[in-house]
């Protein structure tokens, strides 16, 4: 239970769900800090960055990127959860900086407040319906719940954002992943570990890109 939230003995509140589907939090840190530093490298921040974490559950990836980034908008369909994850920001001193939506994510265009404000980044984990992944030699991202592609488009097109993260099954199949950059784009695919645990990937898009070909090189 530290692994996902150190501060876990201040009164974390989780469903039966998140305990299987919550991001730990060295990984969570890890990618709200390499999203704000990929956002901010480029060009000097000039103004508020705003994340939109799009399948928030119980707050995971949101207390992270509150820790980082200037505005969260925290988004579920789950009224518990979305409860879990506003009382555990605010055990971590985040939630001031964090709007929670209870919304289906397909819905959010019609939300034109949060689509004017402009998204700087969105990132999804979208539901891998259950442990079941776990145990097929590859996941086909066109058979999780949502479907991966759909999801991309509609950032792409009704959220007009293309700065995308994606966190995914270990054992997703790449190919799927790199076809979402379409022709001539580019996507970079990273590994998280937990220790010597294999916990999943994530893959970053737009402007989350590696720019430095080298730094890139180094990394593998
Ligand atoms: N990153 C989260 C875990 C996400 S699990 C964390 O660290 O806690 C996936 C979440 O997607 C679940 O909480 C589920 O309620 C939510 N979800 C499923 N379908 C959705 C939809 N259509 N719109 C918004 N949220 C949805």
């Amino acid at each position: 239970r530290y692994q996902l939230f150190r501060r876990f003995d201040s009164g974390i509140l989780l469903d039966t769900e998140s305990w299987f589907s919550v991001t730990p939090e060295a990984v969570a840190a890890h990618v709200a800090a390499r999203c704000y530093h990929s956002l901010t490298s480029s060009h000097a921040k000039s103004r508020p960055l705003t994340v939109l974490d799009a399948f928030c559950g119980s707050g995971g990836n949101t207390i992270q990127f509150g820790q980082v980034f200037d505005h969260v908008l925290a988004v579920d369909i789950d009224f518990v959860k979305l409860q879990c994850a506003q009382f555990n920001s605010t055990l971590y001193g985040t939630s001031h900086k964090t709007s929670f939506i209870m919304q289906d994510f397909f819905q959010l265009h019609k939300m034109l407040d949060v689509v004017e404000r402009g998204i700087d980044l969105v990132f999804m984990s979208p539901p891998w319906g259950g442990v079941d992944y776990f145990h097929r030699r590859e996941t086909d991202l066109s058979e999780l719940p949502l479907d991966t592609f759909r999801l991309f488009l509609y950032c792409v097109q009704e959220l007009r954002c293309r700065n995308l993260v994606f966190f995914l099954p270990r054992n997703s199949n790449l190919e799927q992943v790199a076809y979402m950059a379409g022709v001539g784009g580019r996507v970079e695919i990273e590994q998280n570990f937990l220790g010597h645990k294999f916990v999943a990937i994530s893959a970053y898009f737009g402007e989350l890109v590696e720019k430095d070909e080298r730094k890139f090189a180094e990394k593998i």
